[in-house]
This record gives structure tokens, C-alpha cells and sequence, in this order.
């Protein structure tokens, strides 16, 4: 079974061939950060706008690099949300055209569905049921993956993503967009230690996240620093609020993995490329004894490897959407429209 999968939720414009969705035959992204680190965040608007300009030229080079033509795709699977609605259209426009056309099956995708698929991608042994921490720009999610397709949220973030508190330290202490892979280099010049930031606790549900109450005990700190004329020092404050978070995620990953008794344990999204994190979970998962599964870097961020990984699963279940699909921009994990 050969995937075309399509996604445009953001700021990529992503195509790629999956073969029985675990062998990525193309893996095409066309980023569009440097055109956003200029208003330093996305602008929604230059995202559609960019994505309809390269989205043809995005499709054709997937197909390129797997050395097939549409006849030989056996379905088109798309991201349609959750996301930015104005970029969702855009690939689910070019998918509906492209399936119509060559009279093939369309299926939508769920964008965190397929970060969490990521994971199938380089450990061709890994099945459900497992245990994922999904960490992205817009999403902080513990997942328990009970089967393909089916999941089950035992928490999430009550304010800011952890991408999203990544990003807005990232602009306060002047590294600028995106923020995420600015802090993890940085941080290896600073001391994690040498700021005490707080760590949230959620008392009625302890596998919930709040990332809110630490960026501002950093925008606190940082106009405290100002007031009182002390230079900042980046690299400890980067280090500082990162081990918070990375505390914070690790904790919580390991109490629903004793909880629940997994012995798999995998992560996901933008945020899942922290090197700290990686190493930190790495550990904490040993010392468990649970196996850990990561996706490389390139396969944490946006991509459309990870949409035809999960369109391939979908595409089993016998999952078909008709020509009327739409964008979703609020997409609920597990949901189907
Ligand atoms: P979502 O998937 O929730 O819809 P998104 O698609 O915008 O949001 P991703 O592309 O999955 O998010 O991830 C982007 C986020 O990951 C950004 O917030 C970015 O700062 C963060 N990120 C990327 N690399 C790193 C890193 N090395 N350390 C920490 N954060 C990172
Ligand atoms: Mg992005
Ligand atoms: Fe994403």
C-alpha cells in the first residue's frame, strides 16, 4: 500500500510516499520559519498565501523522490486539523483535487495522530498499546495509544503548550523565533540550576500540565533583573526554565507509566526533538525498565512522513472521507468527521 500524504497545518509545506506505513520512499518539507522570524511567530495569512504557492511543486518532488507516478498511489491522505484553517485548506484542497483526478481514496488525518505515528516510522517493532507524550507548538498531551487509531488522553496542558512557553522565553530572553532549538543549544553553555523556577501541579488530575505560571515567573524574573540593573545571564535562564520543563514532562511521564503498567513509552511532536528531554526521558525509562522510542529529530516537527504513517492505519480501518472533507481547525484526538 503506497500513501501520498499531505500536510499544512502551520508553517511546512510537507508531501511524502509511505509504503505500508513504516517505509518513507520521500520526505519533502519546504519550511517557511525564516519568512515568520521576521514578524517573530506565524502569520496565518503568509501561511496560506506561502503554502498555496509551493504546494504543487512540494507534491510533485515526493513523487519524484519515490520514482512514482499518481497510478501507482493507492490513496491520498491529508492533515485536516487540528491547525491554522486558512493553511488545513490548502492541503486538503490539493488532496481532494489530487484523489478526485486520479480516482483514489482521500483520507483526513488527524495532525497529532500522525506526530504520534512518527514513532512507527524507525521502529518497525513498535505496536500499541504504549504510553506517548505528545509535546508540540500547540499541544501538551500524556496519550495512552490503546490501539492504532485509538487513544485515550489521560492529561493535558490547562494553559501553554510546552512549544508555545519554549517560544515565548525563547523572544522574552531575546533569542528569538523559533524559540525551541535556540534554547536547547544555549542551554549547554548555562546552569540549570542557577534559577529556581516553579514547577505546576494540578491537584484534581495529576497527569495535567500548566507551563503558563513558569513563563511568567521567567518574565518576572527577567523584569527584576532589569529593575535592579543586573545583566541577565541567557544561557542560565534558557537552562533554568528548560530543566523546569523537562522536570516537569518526565515526572509526569513516569508516574502514568507505574500507573498503568506500560512497558513501551514514546514521544512526540516539535518539543520531542529536546535534546534534554530526550536524554532525561531516555534515562528515567531505563531506570523503569520500559523501553523508549523517540523519532529523529527531522521526524518530531511537522512532516508529512507521519500523516502517511497514520493515514496507512486509517486506510485499514477502512477510513474514507468524501469530496465534501473540510478543514477541522479544532480536531479533537480520536475524533473522526
Ligand atoms: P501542533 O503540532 O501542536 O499543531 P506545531 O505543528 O506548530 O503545533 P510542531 O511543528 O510539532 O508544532 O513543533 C514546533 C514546536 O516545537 C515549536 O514550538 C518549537 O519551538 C518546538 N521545538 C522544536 N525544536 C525544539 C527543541 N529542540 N527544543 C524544544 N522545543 C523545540
Ligand atoms: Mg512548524
Ligand atoms: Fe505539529
Amino acid at each position: 500500500v503506497l500513501i501520498l500524504a499531505i500536510e499544512s497545518s502551520c508553517d511546512e509545506t510537507a508531501a511524502a510516499v509511505v509504503k505500508n506505513g513504516r517505509e518513507v520512499l520521500s520526505n519533502v518539507i519546504y519550511s517557511q520559519i525564516d519568512l515568520h522570524t521576521l514578524y517573530g511567530g506565524v502569520v496565518p495569512e503568509i501561511a496560506s498565501r506561502k503554502h498555496i504557492e509551493k504546494i504543487n511543486q512540494v507534491v510533485r518532488k515526493a513523487l519524484a523522490d519515490a520514482s512514482c507516478t499518481l497510478d501507482d498511489i493507492t490513496a491520498v491522505a491529508v492533515t485536516y486539523g487540528p491547525g491554522l484553517v486558512g493553511a488545513l485548506l490548502v492541503g486538503v484542497a490539493e488532496a481532494k483535487a489530487i484523489a478526485f483526478a486520479a480516482n483514489k481514496p482521500l483520507i483526513g488525518v488527524h495532525h497529532i495522530e500522525g506526530h504520534i505515528s512518527a514513532n512507527y516510522i524507525e521502529n518497525k517493532e513498535l505496536e500499541p498499546p504504549f504510553l506517548c507524550l505528545v509535546v508540540s507548538g500547540g499541544h501538551s498531551h500524556l496519550v495512552r495509544v490503546k490501539d492504532y487509531g485509538e487513544y485515550e488522553i489521560l492529561g493535558k496542558t490547562r494553559d501553554d503548550a510546552a512549544g508555545e512557553a519554549f517560544d515565548k522565553v525563547a523572544r522574552a530572553i531575546g533569542l528569538g523565533y523559533p524559540g525551541g532549538p535556540k534554547i536547547d543549544r544555549v542551554s549547554n553553555e548555562g546552569n540549570p540550576e542557577a534559577i529556581i523556577f516553579p514547577r505546576a501541579k494540578i491537584a484534581d488530575n495529576v497527569y495535567d500540565f500548566s507551563f503558563s505560571g513558569l513563563k511568567s515567573a521567567v518574565l518576572n524574573y527577567l523584569n527584576g533583573c532589569q529593575m535592579k540593573g543586573i545583566d541577565i545571564n541567557q544561557a542560565d535562564v534558557a537552562a533554568s526554565f528548560q530543566k523546569a520543563v523537562v522536570d516537569v514532562l518526565v515526572e509526569h511521564s513516569m508516574d502514568a507509566v507505574k500507573r498503568y503498567h506500560v512497558d513501551k513509552f514514546a514521544i512526540a511532536g516539535g518539543v520531542a526533538s529536546n535534546s534534554h528531554l530526550r536524554a532525561a526521558l531516555e534515562s528515567a525509562c531505563s531506570k523503569q525498565g520500559v523501553k523508549f522510542f523517540r523519532p529523529s529529530p527531522i521526524l518530531c516537527t511537522d512532516n508529512a512522513a507521519m500523516i502517511g504513517a497514520a493515514g496507512y492505519y486509517e486506510y485499514l480501518k477502512g477510513v474514507r472521507h468524501g469530496w465534501d472533507l473540510n478543514a477541522v481547525p479544532n480536531l479533537k484526538l480520536g475524533e473522526r468527521i
